[in-house]
């Protein structure tokens, strides 16, 4: 398996719980490696653009506002097949439907309040990583 990229946020529910390096070791456990890692709090602009594909879904205004309710830990990670790996470990988007040992499993309050964000494809991955990060900034 070749070593790709993917891009993850630990969101508002998780920070708030005190989560990050609890979050972060299932990541690590999982074969991913943090290249990057900034604590911020999103904009309302930042999180509508990051999330302009969910422009049309009704949930999308209580999203922007929960991504902008409390600090998130935008990352980067590396590993083997880290799109799907971290997809993996992440679980199904609603924690009523994840597999036991999942991120959202464990962790997630509701499907919107589910901990953390993985990108889709290795092309989101990438344009992810380059929303949050400079080039400098991440460093495999
Ligand atoms: P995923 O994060 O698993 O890739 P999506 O890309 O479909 O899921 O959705 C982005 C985010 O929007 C989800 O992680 C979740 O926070 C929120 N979301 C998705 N579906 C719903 C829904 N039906 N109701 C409320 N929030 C939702
Ligand atoms: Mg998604």
């Amino acid at each position: 398996m070749p070593v790709t990229r993917t891009f993850s946020i630990i969101k508002p529910d998780a920070t708030r719980r005190n989560l990050t390096g609890a979050v972060t070791k299932m990541l690590e456990d999982a074969g991913l490696r943090v290249i990057a890692s900034r604590r911020i709090h999103m904009t309302k602009d930042q999180a509508e653009g990051f999330y302009a594909v969910h422009r049309e879904r009704p949930f999308f205004s209580d999203l922007v506002a929960f991504m902008t309710s409390g600090p998130v830990v935008v990352q980067a990670l590396e590993g083997e097949d880290a799109v799907k790996r971290n997809r993996d470990i992440m679980g199904a988007t609603n924690p009523a439907d994840a597999a036991d040992g999942t991120i959202r499993k464990t962790f997630a309050e509701s499907i919107e309040a589910n901990s953390v964000h993985g990108s889709d494809s290795d092309e989101n991955a990438k344009i992810e990583i380059d929303y949050f990060f400079k080039p400098e900034e991440v460093v495999g």
